[in-house]
Parts: C-alpha cells; structure tokens; sequence
C-alpha cells in the first residue's frame, strides 16, 4: 500500500515524513490552495523530502504549461500530479520520462497514459475499473482509512487535511500513527516481512494469533504469574553509590536488574511469551536458533517447563566455542542441531531455522530471540520485553521522584534495549542511549557498530541497517560479547535512529572491560559482558552528563556465562 502525503508546507515535516514511511510527499505552487508554497520553500522541502527517502510529487491545478515546466526543472520533479482539464491537457505534451499522477474523471483518459509507469487518481470518487494502478483520496484518516481500503482496493492512499492539526499545518505525529495503522509491519523506511512465499502462510498465522490470543487478559495474566512465581519478576532497582563515586561521583547510577532473572539475562521474557503463545496456537514444536546460546538455553528452559519439544539450530563453530551452554540446552532436554553451512555461525543457524519451519509451521513455532526478523517478530518480542521498562520506569520515579536524565542499554539485536525505551519513547526529555559493540575499534569488520558503519539493507526477512560490503554481501562482525556479535540490528531501531530519538554510540571491548571490573569490584555484582558496554559507555563519556543527574542503566544480563571464555582467552588474569 502506497502512502502520499500531500500539501506540506515545511522541510522538516517532510523529512519526517519521507523517514517514516511516507512513499511520496506532494507539493502545491497553485494560489487556489492554502497549503501554496513558494519556489524557493519548495527547492527546501524538495531537498528535505528526498533526503528522507520519499519522491516528490508536483501538484499541478490551474498553472500555465510554461509555469509547470518550470517548476518541474527548479526542483527536478520526476512526478507529476494532473489535476482540472487545463492542467490534464498538457498531458500530452509532457516529458514520457515523467510519472503522472492523473486525476480521474467520466471523461476519457489520454491516450499516452501507460499503466506500467503512470497511475490514476480518485478523489472524491468511486473508482471505475482500470488497469491502472490507482490512488484513493478525499477526507481520508486513521479512523476510516482501512474501510475505504477494503471497499475500493487501491494501490495507495493519498492524505492531507487527515494528518493535519489545523488547516494546512501537518502533525507529525497524526503522520506516523496513520502510517503505522496502514503498514503495521515497517518502522517508517524500515521493517517487513521480506521472506521467501513459504514463510507466508506461518507469519500470517502468528500475527493473527499474537493480535488475538496474546491480547486476551487470560494470556496476560497467565504471563504474568509464570514471569512473577517463576523467572522472579519484578526484577529489582539498584542505586550502585560505590560503582557511582568510583567514576566520578557526578551522577546517580541505577541498574534496572535483568541480571537477577531465572537463567540469567532478559532473554527469558521473550522465550516464555512466545512458548506461552504457541502451546496455545496448539503447536507441540518448537524451533529456535542461537549464537552464544543464551537464547537457546531461555527457550530450551521454557520449553522444559511448558513441556514442548525443542529443537536449536546452531553452527559448528559456536558450538565449540560456547560449550557449557550447549550442556546446558541438552540438559533441558533440546535437540542442539549443527549447522555447518556458510561461516557455521549464527546468520547460517537462522537459515536453517528458516528453513524447517517452513517444512514444520503446521506443528512447529519458530522462537526467535530478538526484535528482529520479518513482522510481527520485531512487535512481539518488544512487546514481550516492555516489562523491562514498564517496570523501571515505576521503580524509578517512585525512588528518585521524577524520570532519568538518561537511560542507557547496549543493543545487539536490540531486544533489552527496545524493552526500557519503550516506556520512555514519548518523554522526549530523558535521553535515550543505545550501546552497540565496538569490538578493537572503528573500520569494517572490527566490532558490530551498524550504525556506526552500516548502512540499510535486507537480513533475514527485515529492513534495517547492516554491516555490508558495498555489493551488500554481509560482513564477518567481531566482539567480545557473543549477544551483540550480529551483522543487523532491529528495524524499530534504524527508525528511532533515523528519526533521531535514540542516539546510538558504541563502546569498544576495551571499555567493556573495564567497567566489568569496575562493576563486580565495587558492587559485587557480575555484568554480563554485552550490559558491561552500557556501563563502559557512561563511564567514558561521563563529561556529558550534567551534575546530579540520574542515570538509568539496564543490566541486561549475568556475566557468569562469560567467565569460560574469558578464562581461555586469558583475559581473566588481567582483571584480578
Ligand atoms: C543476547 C543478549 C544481549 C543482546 O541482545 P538484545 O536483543 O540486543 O537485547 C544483551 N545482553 C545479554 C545479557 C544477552 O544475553
């Protein structure tokens, strides 16, 4: 479904609104309009709307041909929008490189309209059948637009006074809800469901399912007992003074702390969500892959408990290197499959994954462990996560009286991360600071920095920004920390990225370290190595932060699983 935006009247709602999702941002030079803008605001508006990855769309109603010429050079238009018979006449006189935009009436179309290139345009107007692809337009909003859609089945809509907060004056935010209503599955440019036709009939299953059963307050509360009696939640609150002081004592640091969770890390949440929700779709299998593990032995837990059968795809080469994990999983009862196609590590392990639910969906669920993926994976598992913050963010102001100043999270996937933002998206004044790893440093290949050095791309079913070579083959990422070792990143985040809510840094191998040790010595506590970037990045940017503000961190995780490699890679004895 195709999404226009007519009549902005400012660059940086137009930026947003391309970055959001908007496909075409169209623009009105006729007096006639109260949304009219000048030349020289269009030149800004045409630049900006580009820059956010949307075309621009001329409007043209009642100007003279040479006018329209013009104007079509000064902002290098590439699609114009035909409206009234003087402006429809010019036609066919136009460039056929152009698009056209024709708005449709009971009289004949021109003859040099091409189906394949040009679309009509209804306004007002019950469509008549064509072979044109076709646009819907008039009055249209969040509250009626499915219904129109329904009825006429066209192949856009086209928007103006719906997303509008006064006449001629677009919200953004009316902007991006309608565009998340129509395209559930994308954050603005980013998102999707890009999977081979046999993924389909079992993405379409569980997103049904998920919007049904997983709504229902039997579902929740019945959650909420397992994450409660079971995994321990709530998870505590804790000021770290002495951690505090030991940088510094500038501001006041407080770990939200996954850490204490049943089997270790936040990853547990989403397992027992997605293993809840299956066991009531009535699927008996499940299917899950993992790097590190981790999200293997979560989901090997919960499938124990739920009394599921389940099966773990993993490569070769993660299964040596992460041994006590793989016991574990075993233990559990999981079937640990080997993967030993392409690099034998995790990309190759979700292929496989892929690859049998596609065989399996009619008895299989596939569990994946992060807000990434095709829809609705990336919703669900936020979802699944928002405990995190729903629950800091009453822990917090319910000690401190008021929000952070700043809450920070390291990102791999961007599962621990999306769950404590997502309480504070809307509070535009606590900053928001995602953590990526920054392995030995900068330059591709070093560390998992996408969106230091990645740009957007398609991995595993969804848009997003990735770590690719220029012809987009995918590159070999490095850190210390296994959970964050990953060439993509979820789509919600490339959006929050582009749209300039969270600000994404990352924090080298180095910096992890240290705050590891900084962390256990002077709290007691054992961060995982993937949370010790979080930390890692406020201690070396601790100057940004104004004096006795408070700063939330989430511990994502334990770092017990970490200390085998650290002791065989002998960084261990460094830290004593
Ligand atoms: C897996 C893992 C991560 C990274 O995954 P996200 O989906 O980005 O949260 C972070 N911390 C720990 C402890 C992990 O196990």
């Amino acid at each position: 479904m195709l999404i226009k935006i007519c009549g902005l009247t400012n660059p940086t709602t137009a930026k947003q609104a391309a970055i959001n999702g908007a496909d075409y941002v169209g623009l009105l030079f006729s007096n006639v309009s109260p949304r009219q803008v000048s030349i020289d605001n269009a030149v800004a508006i045409a630049d900006a709307t580009r820059c956010g990855g949307a075309e621009v769309v001329g409007i043209f109603v009642d100007e003279e041909f040479d006018e329209m010429l013009e104007i079509i050079k000064r902002l290098n238009i590439q699609v114009v929008q035909l409206h009234r018979d003087k402006v429809r006449s010019y036609c066919t006189k136009l460039d056929p490189k152009l698009q056209i935009i024709y708005v449709a009436d009971d009289k004949p179309l021109p003859t040099n309209l091409d189906p394949k290139r040009d679309f009509l345009l209804f306004e007002n107007m019950v469509p008549f059948k064509t072979q044109f692809r076709y646009f819907i337009a008039g009055a249209l909003d969040i509250t009626n637009v499915q219904e129109k859609i329904n009825t006429y089945h066209p192949d856009g809509v086209d928007l103006s006074s719906g997303v509008e907060s006064s006449l001629g004056v677009k919200d953004i935010k009316k902007v991006t809800d309608f565009i998340r209503h129509i395209r559930p599955e994308r954050y603005g440019r980013f998102g999707g469901r890009y999977v081979p036709e046999l993924l389909i009939p079992p993405l379409f299953e569980l997103e049904k399912a998920y919007a049904t059963i997983a709504k229902t307050d039997i579902f929740k509360q019945e959650l909420n007992s397992i994450l409660k009696n079971y995994t321990g939640r709530p998870t505590a609150l804790t000021e770290v003074k002495n951690f505090a002081n030991s940088i510094g004592g500038k501001v006041r640091v407080f770990l939200k702390r996954e850490d204490l969770l049943h089997t270790g890390a936040h990853k547990i949440n989403n397992s027992l969500g997605q293993c809840l929700l299956a066991k009531k779709m009535g699927k008996t299998r499940i299917i899950g892959e993992t790097g590190a593990g981790q999200h293997g032995v979560a989901t090997a837990t919960a499938c124990a408990m739920f009394g599921l059968e389940c099966v773990i795809y993993m490569g070769q080469v993660d299964i040596e290197r992460q041994a006590p994990n793989v016991t574990k999983m075993r233990l559990l009862g999981a079937k640990v499959v080997s993967v030993t196609s392409g690099s034998a590590t995790l990309k190759d392990a979700v292929n496989e994954a892929l690859r049998d639910w596609a065989e399996s969906y009619e008895s299989s669920h596939y569990c994946l462990g992060s807000a990434l993926g095709p829809h609705p994976f990336p919703k669900m598992v936020a979802d699944f996560q928002s405990v995190i913050g729903n629950e800091a963010k009453k822990q917090f102001f319910d000690t401190v009286g008021a929000n952070p100043y700043a809450v920070i999270a390291c990102v791999g996937g961007g599962s621990n991360s999306i769950g404590i933002f997502g309480a504070y998206l809307d509070d535009l004044d606590v900053a928001l600071i995602g953590v990526e790893a920054g392995g030995t440093g900068r330059g591709l290949g070093n560390n998992a920095a996408r969106f230091s050095e990645g740009t957007p791309g398609v991995l595993h079913g969804s848009r997003s920004y990735l770590l690719q070579t220029k012809d987009g083959q995918i590159v070999d990422t490095y850190s210390i920390s296994a959970g964050l070792d990953y060439a993509a990143v979820g789509p919600q985040h490339a959006n929050l990225f582009e749209i300039g809510r969270v600000k994404y840094d990352m924090a080298t191998d180095k910096e992890a370290l240290n705050a590891f040790r900084i962390l256990m010595r002077t709290e007691g506590i054992i961060p995982a190595l993937e949370s010790s970037h979080a930390l890692g990045y406020l201690i070396s940017h601790i100057d940004d932060f104004p004096d006795g503000s408070s700063v939330l961190v989430n511990l994502s995780g334990r770092g017990d699983k970490d200390l085998p490699s650290l002791i065989s890679s002998g960084v261990l004895e460094c830290l004593v």
